[in-house]
């Protein structure tokens, strides 16, 4: 009989740890750079203006019901989302090489990928995933819980604070034949380094040659720069070269949709004679997968993010949200590395304005971030990582200045 008693303890998770420690801090100044979610200058959650346009849409249409969506997802929705990564003329999308199913966002997609490739991919050597170092660590426990091994290829320079690009390359060089390499297409978590344009094709090219498979993670498209094609770029030009690779795609950072878990898993196979008969092969064995899993995903926040990417006007007016939020992020940071500067606290703070996206991985030691805890109620993640979207206007001297304090 199961003894439900050797069952042991798990750890917490460190993130939502940390947010539930921010709930009980009374201290009026305390400060939330943990969690990955955008706030406004107010530090409150921001429902994206189109996203509300599209929702009044959705609530007024009498033929709205709650039936199941099919297996793939929602087909304009899967549509769309290919359209926005790949791009509209895309061939991929033409010769029909891609196929895609809506998922539980961009973890779900993950895992719906990883799953896939456990059971399908087959390369000549031991299976091996490589991971950035650090990656978000979700991608750890989703890629092993399906069996699949890991390493990591080097990421970040603690030295500069930017790109450790040598022992990247090295290691993917070094690397198995046909390992799985997870990359981020743009706003790496946790570490806010990029790529440039120059080091993913010298990364494709390493790639190419040892006949790895590329897995790009994009939760940030838009949401980096504010540019969907600059952000998109990466994976464009793989696809351009001619990869077969897939893609998981989430929508809850640029849409704002967190909680709804709109996301989507592409495979894009390479060009070839018989390339649509395999991806409606692929197709027919993730629709399986996907069944077991979750039978068919959620509805609303793709029906949203439909409304809003089938639609030329509110379209333009989802870029001008995303400006708003990479601009105000953009903003935080010029803010931040100016005040630090002006303190004259030790160190180089360069690297807070070049990094991108939501995060900044600071620098700061595990020990400093304790410190800014105690004494400042300043909550971030233990590696340094602090989420631009958490400071404004009304805490970012605040902040400057406890960092000041904490690094002295
Ligand atoms: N991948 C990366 C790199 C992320 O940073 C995140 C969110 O933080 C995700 C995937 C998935 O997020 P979600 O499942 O909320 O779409």
């Amino acid at each position: 009989a199961f003894n439900a008693d050797v069952v042991p303890q798990a750890p917490e998770d460190a993130l939502f740890g940390l947010m539930a420690a921010y709930r009980r801090d009374e201290d009026p100044n305390k400060v939330d750079l943990g969690i990955g979610a955008y706030r406004d200058n107010n530090a409150k959650p921001w429902v994206l203006p189109v996203v509300k346009k599209a929702d009044e849409i959705l609530r007024k249409d009498p033929d709205l019901n709650h039936e199941y969506l099919p297996i793939a997802g929602l087909p304009a929705f899967t549509a769309a989302s290919q359209k926005l990564i790949l791009g509209g003329d895309s061939p991929a999308i033409g010769e029909k090489r891609v196929t895609s199913l809506q998922t539980i966002s961009g973890t779900g997609a993950v895992h719906l990928g990883a799953l896939f490739l456990s059971k399908f991919y087959q390369p000549t050597t031991d299976r091996l995933v490589y991971f950035s170092d650090p990656t978000w660590p979700n991608h750890f426990q989703i890629f092993s819980n399906v069996g699949l091994a890991y390493k990591t290829y080097p990421y970040f320079d603690k030295q500069t604070k930017g790109l450790a690009f040598d022992g990247f390359l090295d290691t993917i060089q070094s690397a198995p034949e046909g390992s799985i390499i997870v990359l981020h297409a743009c706003a790496h978590n946790p570490t806010g380094v990029d790529l440039t344009q120059e080091q993913w094709k010298k990364i494709a090219g390493v790639i190419r040659s040892k006949k790895h498979f590329p897995f790009f993670d994009t939760a940030y498209q838009g949401f980096a720069s504010g540019d969907l094609a600059k952000d998109g770029w990466a994976i464009r030009y793989f696809v351009e070269q001619g990869f077969e690779l897939c893609i998981a795609q989430s929508y809850a950072k640029n849409f704002g949709l967190y909680g709804e878990r709109a996301g989507c898993f592409h495979f894009v196979t390479s060009p070839a004679f018989d390339a649509e008969s395999t991806v409606t092969r692929v197709a027919s064995q993730l629709a399986i997968l996907q069944r077991s899993e979750i039978s068919n995903p959620p509805a609303y926040g793709a029906r949203i993010a439909s409304t809003v990417l089938n639609d030329t006007e509110l379209f333009a007016e989802w870029e001008d949200n995303l400006r708003t939020m990479s601009g105000r992020i953009i903003d935080m940071r010029k803010a931040l590395r100016g005040k630090l500067e002006e303190l004259g606290t030790p160190g180089k703070w360069n690297h807070i304005t070049e990094q991108i996206g939501m995060f900044s991985f600071t620098g700061l030691s595990e020990q400093q971030v304790l410190k800014l805890r105690e004494d400042s109620h300043v909550y971030m993640t233990k590696n340094g990582r602090i989420s631009m979207a958490g400071l404004n206007t009304n805490n970012v001297d605040y902040f400057a200045k406890a960092v000041d304090k904490a690094v002295r």
